[in-house]
């Protein structure tokens, strides 16, 4: 194999229509002027798994999830055959591949698949003969060659996965941001772009509400040391590195600041403050499979206490019916619900090592009047639950004041 091999993936967006997949062939075609053996991965075009979705669901509104990887995995197939045309087009000789074609093994777990192991050697074949292999993102087959996809955003997992296969460990994944900004920068005008993030920020970051990489991609890229380059397909530029942190790694505080509107607050009043309750209550909702995550409980002066807690908005109705009734049974009060919170997080490796940060963004909130509901921190991240309104002024008011922003 020659040396230069390098696996690209263009997002949803970079192939959104013909002038766009021009774009990304004319990338494509500078690297294989530069000498490359390419490896492309796509994803299907604009909102197409959206749409094939809610095309499933208004036809049946509990679709099987083996039809629903037949259904989902054409688009990323008409996405690798009209890109392997544009290349063409453009004169590169190239061939697509369904994930199944291109040797993605995975397991059984159709819409959220994991890939077992990647047969590189029919890409092997097509790159040896020069030929530009462009491989739908996103899907893969069992060892019974059932089609089954990789969950959403998958195909980044496809790229890196491949990058790890053919021995790269590096890969491009190109969209229409810049790279990953130390805030959104539609709402934080000044919000710089970041050079190189660590695996575990960018995880971070990812799970906070900053959708950029599909977070199971960048599980598997820190396991294999797989380093991705996040950049854009409108300017050669460079734009952000994630990789494993090494010691020249500058360790800020703060990375980055980010935000989410994913999550509800649930509280339950006049809860006897008697041991074994709260168990109770989370065991019923991790039974259900409803994912608890920020817990509060106050104080309890008269032996009675609230428990306040946080789900996904998704399961809001199921949680507040299991939680009244566990309420009656053990001699609780209200339940309540609130979906206009929203969660903002600071995300830094250097908090391991800084005091301080805490303070830092809780006065950043306090200066703007923006009451914290609940906190919760990992070891490089700190969130805390506010009104949903507040969200965007506690995004600026918290980036300013880490002073993360682009000096003008
Ligand atoms: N098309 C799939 C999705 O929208 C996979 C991807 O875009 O990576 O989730
Ligand atoms: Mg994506």
């Amino acid at each position: 194999m020659a040396k230069k091999l390098i696996v690209l993936k263009f997002g949803g967006t970079s192939v959104a229509n013909a002038r766009r997949r021009k774009m990304a062939a004319q990338i494509v075609l500078g690297y294989k002027n530069k000498g490359y053996k390419i490896v492309v991965v796509v994803s299907a075009s604009g909102d197409t798994t959206d749409e094939l979705l809610r095309l499933a669901h208004k036809i049946n509104p509990r679709p099987c999830e083996r039809e629903i990887d037949m259904l989902l995995s054409t688009g990323e197939q008409i996405s690798c055959a009209l890109m392997a045309l544009a290349l063409q087009r453009q004169g590169v000789d190239a061939v697509s591949f369904t994930g199944a074609q291109g040797g993605i093994i995975t397991d059984t777990s159709h819409t959220q698949a994991r890939i077992i192991k990647i047969e590189t050697e029919r890409i092997l074949a097509q790159l040896k003969k020069n030929k530009v292999v462009v491989i739908a993102g996103f899907q893969g087959r069992t060892e019974d060659s059932e089609i089954t996809t990789l969950g959403r955003g998958g195909s980044d997992l496809t790229a890196v996965a491949l990058a790890k296969a053919l021995a790269i460990n590096y890969c491009e994944i190109y969209s229409d941001i810049e790279g990953i900004y130390t805030a959104d920068p539609h709402i934080v005008s000044n919000a710089s772009k970041i050079d190189v993030i660590d695996y575990d920020e960018m995880l971070e970051m990812a799970s906070l509400g900053a959708q950029v990489m599909q977070d199971r991609s960048l599980e598997v890229a820190k396991k294999f040391n797989v380093i991705i380059h996040v950049r854009s397909i409108f300017k050669d530029l460079r734009g952000t590195i994630i990789k494993r942190r090494e010691k020249d790694m500058e360790e800020v505080m703060v990375r980055g600041v980010s935000f989410n509107e994913k999550e509800a607050k649930i509280t339950i009043c006049d809860v006897p403050d008697k041991p074994g309750l709260a168990g109770r209550i989370f065991t019923a909702l991790s039974e259900k499979g409803i994912n608890v995550d920020m817990i509060v409980q106050n104080i309890s002066r008269k032996r009675i206490t609230d428990i306040s807690f946080t789900v996904p908005k998704s399961m809001v109705q199921r949680t507040v019916k299991i939680v009244r009734a566990i309420s009656r049974s053990i001699g609780a009060g209200a339940v309540f619900s609130n979906v206009n919170i929203g969660r903002i997080s600071v995300v830094g490796v250097g908090m391991r090592t800084h005091p301080g940060v805490a303070a830092k963004m809780f006065e950043a909130l306090a200066s703007r009047r923006i009451n914290i509901e609940m906190i919760s921190t990992s070891d490089i991240s700190i969130s805390c639950i506010i009104k949903k309104d507040k969200l965007k002024e506690a995004l600026r008011a918290i980036h300013k004041r880490f002073d993360l922003g682009t000096k003008k």
